[in-house]
């Protein structure tokens, strides 16, 4: 069976290098360079991922950070909590390492051919035409869309940024640790800094700063981008840029079908992204090895669609509650206050680090509950929120083994989500 994969970076290499090594013949096409196919920052990935997707964990260079403290901060200061940070992964070098793993393993790479369109097998590309037994999309937001689904709403995308920057100042950026009570290493995560999803977040370590950015611009906020440059004038300890880049993310759950037949979406083509805090690597390195497993077993793209939706689509769109809940009430004071009263705690923002669902040890769920009921409010804010999450879980768990019961299955979603 030949595999034809749309895009190589983070979700199409990951495809391309698990269908390979399980003997599936594979030809990746990238409309770039396959140097600079991708993600071209630093990103913030679980350990567990690597582990669960069968891909080797980082080692340095490509990976610039293990697990250590994490300072969350409400808006930019005083209230803040510490929990635990994920791998700081290049993503620069993950790309070359699964597409390095594809081509050892077997599969067919190439670069500058763009995916123009689809007429059944074959893809219409600038250089030609190409057949495969299945077409996975892993071509980001603007590809050629294999499967049919509507525009991102605006709403729904978050512009990001970051960057690698020099330390033009080592006393400056002392300073800057030592007023947020972090060392060298140790991210600080300003939130709420742009309208309720919005974060700047540094990362000091040795001669080097990694500045992320991210808002929803359709809200009025300042663009990812805009918030990086602004941080940095205001910051002049921050030197000159050292690598980096910007771009928009689909903040949503998965489409409901992400696979049918001979055709699968993978990476945020899918909307596979867990998007409290917009990150996509995760899901793309566990999905990229079901579609694998599920391809070299015989199965097809609607047995890939049904297993990523009972196993992620719950998490994913609890997630997107989460996310536009945050965006339309969690403000920079509200999230004090949160934090205050024990609602937003260490352990529920390591959850979310982790990409996982949110269940609060009994300590901290009784203090939860006693901050709520000192201040109603606030309960009246996220109790809702946190039941239609749960709501979620449970639906995404009887997502139909037949498609002829989605229709069914999507009208009492509008219940749970
Ligand atoms: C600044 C920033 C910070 C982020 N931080 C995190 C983080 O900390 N953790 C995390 O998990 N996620 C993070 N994300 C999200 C993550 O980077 C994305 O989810 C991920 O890069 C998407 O990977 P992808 O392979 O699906 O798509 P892409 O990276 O967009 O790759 C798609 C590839 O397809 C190619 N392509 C497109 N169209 C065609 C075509 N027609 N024919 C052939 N090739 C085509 C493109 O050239 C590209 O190389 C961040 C995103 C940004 C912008």
């Amino acid at each position: 069976m030949v595999v034809g994969v749309v895009g190589l970076g983070t979700a199409g290499s990951a495809v391309a290098w698990q269908c390979a090594r399980r003997g599936l013949e594979v030809v990746g096409l990238e409309r770039g360079p396959l140097d600079e196919a991708g993600a071209r920052w630093v990103n913030g990935v679980p350990r567990r991922a690597f582990l669960d997707a069968g891909v080797p964990v980082p080692q340095a260079p490509e990976l610039r950070a293990a697990e250590g403290p994490y300072h969350l901060v409400a808006g930019w200061g005083p209230t803040r909590i510490r929990s635990t940070s994920v791998l700081e992964v290049d993503m620069r070098h993950l790309v070359a390492r699964l597409q390095a793993g594809a081509r050892e393993a077997g599969a067919d790479l190439r670069e500058g051919v763009k995916v123009l369109s689809f007429d059944g097998a074959v893809a219409q590309t600038d250089a030609g035409e190409v057949r495969a037994d299945v077409w996975v999309e892993a071509s980001g937001l603007g590809g050629p869309r294999l499967l049919e689904r509507p525009e991102v709403e605006r709403t729904d995308l978050c512009t990001a940024a970051q960057e690698v920057r020099e330390v033009a100042d080592r006393a400056g950026a002392a300073n800057f640790l030592r007023t947020w009570g972090a060392r060298e290493g140790e991210p600080v995560c300003f939130t709420s800094v742009a309208g309720g999803y919005s974060i700047v977040n540094v990362r000091v370590e040795g001669e080097q700063v990694g500045v992320l950015t991210g808002s929803v611009p359709a809200h009025g906020a300042p663009g990812g981008p805009s918030l990086l440059a602004d941080f940095v004038r205001r910051h002049p300890w921050i030197g000159l840029k050292r690598f980096g880049g910007s771009r928009a993310i689909p903040l949503r759950r998965p489409w409901d079908v992400i696979g049918c037949g001979d055709r699968a979406l993978v990476g945020d083509a899918a909307g596979l992204v867990f998007s409290a805090h917009g990150s996509g690597v995760a899901m793309q390195l566990l999905t990229a090895r079901w579609l694998a497993e599920t391809l070299a077993a015989g199965g097809d793209g609607w047995a890939y669609n049904v297993i990523v939706q009972r196993r992620l689509g719950g998490l994913l769109c609890a997630s997107d509650l989460f996310r536009r809940f945050s965006a339309e009430r969690v403000d920079a004071d509200v999230l004090a206050r949160l934090m205050r009263r024990g609602v937003i705690a260490p352990g529920m923002v390591e959850d979310t680090m982790e990409q996982r669902p949110a269940r609060p040890r009994k300590r901290a769920l009784a203090r939860a509950l006693l901050g709520m009921a000192r201040e109603p409010s606030l309960g009246r804010h996220v109790l809702p929120v946190l039941l239609r999450m749960r709501l979620a879980e449970r639906h995404y768990a009887r997502y139909p083994d037949d498609p002829t019961d989605l229709a069914t299955w999507k009208q009492r979603h509008i219940i749970a989500a």
